[in-house]
């Protein structure tokens, strides 16, 4: 049996839901198909969750510096079980809310089940067949397995299997010193377990300037977390009770010992089982949809959103595709994904918050520009706070004046960015935010204060450390 719709929304991760709201508020009759989770990796497996345990880290990182701040403790010790449960709980409140919304949303059915093209408008979902003129592929994506000498041999997490553990890991080692994996070397190790963390480039977050990414090894390397560089070939064996990791490394051991694994190198978008060859959409050499700037595939009538396009890898990336599509179908709006300025944050403590460019970004394009710089202990909100780890930075166009990226990496840094971010989408010049009377005591106060501070971007490398 075969049932038209008007729209079939494969995903409940970022974009589905929300379109699925756009789509039957205008009157179409509307199919949303999940085989899993509702609500996808940010709120089961990915950003709801871990900055839920990030909280909890926090929470065990300032219990243990309580006597920095006058106040006595009697020592720190996590209950791994109901960190886990708060987690469970916070992420299965979004999970469910969001399940029963679509579930009572009129003119909206759904399916729950595997989905798979049979043709450009036909989907395979069991034994039943769905069809309609316009499908929308929100598919995301899982954590990627490379392969690496040994692994077999091993049990070990990836990012959301680590999600269930509750208990203690005595020594884990982080694959992966990129955005997942710091978040979770930092988290474990302020529980209680012993951290190292290897990467196979020689430094951690590469795509960040080189400041920013010595300061966070900093950071880390302050709370003894173990960081291993150039590590170019990584094996396992299994030693025991230990699991033992080959890392040809430059200095160093050529073994860590520990005893549980985490797999952080990176995400893989969930369109190998999708049937899209039957209806002739194309992927990328690395399996992603290929899309325009309004995110349309190859084949008319079939858009893709979120992760599994390639066009970014985060939860307000995903919500941005679905607000794009919508705007161009129903609004007569033609937003567009190039439209947008890359802007995310890494939840380390502090937290990074990024908008626009690096400074070697802006290098590479040899226009003529400016840089302020400002350590976090020059910033009295974070002296205040005891949190005067990081800096915050800026750079500007000389000649236009307007901001080409920004990175705040402290306290708030997270929140920061957003003033910056949207003097860049209002295509203002810097001096807007210079001359704004902020708030005192905040971190952004200081944000006007540095832009007065501008110095000639040099053209050889970052601008001096001043951490
Ligand atoms: C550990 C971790 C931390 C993260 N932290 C952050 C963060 O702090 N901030 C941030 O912005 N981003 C973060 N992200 C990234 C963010 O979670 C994703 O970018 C976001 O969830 C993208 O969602 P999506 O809409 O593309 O798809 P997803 O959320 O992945 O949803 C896709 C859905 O489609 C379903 N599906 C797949 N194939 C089929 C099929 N054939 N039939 C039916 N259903 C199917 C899946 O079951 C899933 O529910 C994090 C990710 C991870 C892994």
């Amino acid at each position: 049996m075969t049932t038209t719709y008007d729209a079939i929304i494969i995903g409940t991760g970022q974009a589905g839901p929300f379109l699925a709201g756009r789509l039957t508020t205008s009157g179409m009759r509307v199919a949303i198909i999940e085989r899993k989770l509702f609500g996808g990796t940010c709120v089961n497996t990915g950003c709801i969750p871990t900055k839920t345990m990030v909280a909890s880290a926090y929470a065990a990182h300032m219990t243990s510096r309580a006597n920095d701040f006058g106040v006595n403790t009697s020592g720190v010790s996590v209950d791994m079980k109901r960190v886990k449960a708060r987690k469970d709980e916070i992420s299965g409140q979004s999970r469910t809310g969001l399940e029963g919304w679509l579930k009572r949303l009129e003119n909206c059915t759904v399916y729950e089940g595997h989905a798979r093209f049979e043709s450009p408008r036909v989907l395979a979902l069991g034994s039943e067949r769905l069809t309609a003129e316009r499908i929308f592929i929100n598919v995301g994506g899982r954590a990627a397995t490379p392969e690496m000498q040994g692994l077999e041999q091993i049990e070990y997490f990836n990012n959301s299997s680590i999600m269930n553990v509750n208990f203690l890991p005595e020594h884990l080692i982080v694959v992966g010193g990129s955005y997942i994996g710091l978040e979770f070397g930092q988290m474990f190790r302020r529980f209680g377990s012993e951290v190292t963390i290897i990467e196979m480039a020689d430094a951690l977050i590469q795509r960040e300037d080189q400041d920013v990414s010595l300061a966070i090894k900093e950071i880390l390397e302050r709370e003894n977390i173990h960081v291993r560089l150039n590590a170019k070939c990584i094996g396992f064996s299994k030693r025991g009770e230990k699991i033992s990791t080959h890392v040809e490394c430059t200095t160093g051991a050529p073994e860590v010992s520990g005893t549980h694994v985490l797999l952080a190198v990176g995400r893989r978008p969930n369109t190998d089982d999708l049937g899209l060859e039957r209806a002739g959409v194309s992927v990328d050499k690395r399996g992603y949809i290929e899309v325009d700037d309004q995110l349309r595939t190859n084949v008319p009538g079939i858009w893709a959103l979120g992760d599994c396009n390639g066009k970014g890898a985060f939860t307000h990336t995903s919500f941005n595709d679905a607000e794009i599509v919508a705007a161009n179908l129903l609004d007569d709006d033609p937003r567009r994904v190039s439209d947008r300025i890359s802007a995310y944050a890494l939840y380390i403590d502090p937290p990074l918050g990024r908008a626009g460019m690096t400074e070697a970004e802006v290098r590479k394009t040899g226009r003529s520009a400016l840089v302020g710089k400002r350590p976090m202990t020059r910033v009295g909100r974070a002296v205040e706070k005891g949190e005067t780890q990081g800096f915050m930075k800026i750079v500007v166009d000389a000649k236009t004046r307007e901001i080409l990226g920004a990175a705040i990496l402290g306290t708030g840094g997270d929140e920061v960015i957003h003033s910056i971010l949207d003097v860049m989408y209002a295509k203002a010049p810097y001096t807007v935010i210079q001359r704004a009377m902020h708030i005192h005591p905040t971190v952004s106060e200081l944000v006007p204060t540095m832009l007065g501070e501008l110095q000639p971007l040099s053209t050889t490398a970052d601008s001096k450390t001043t951490h």
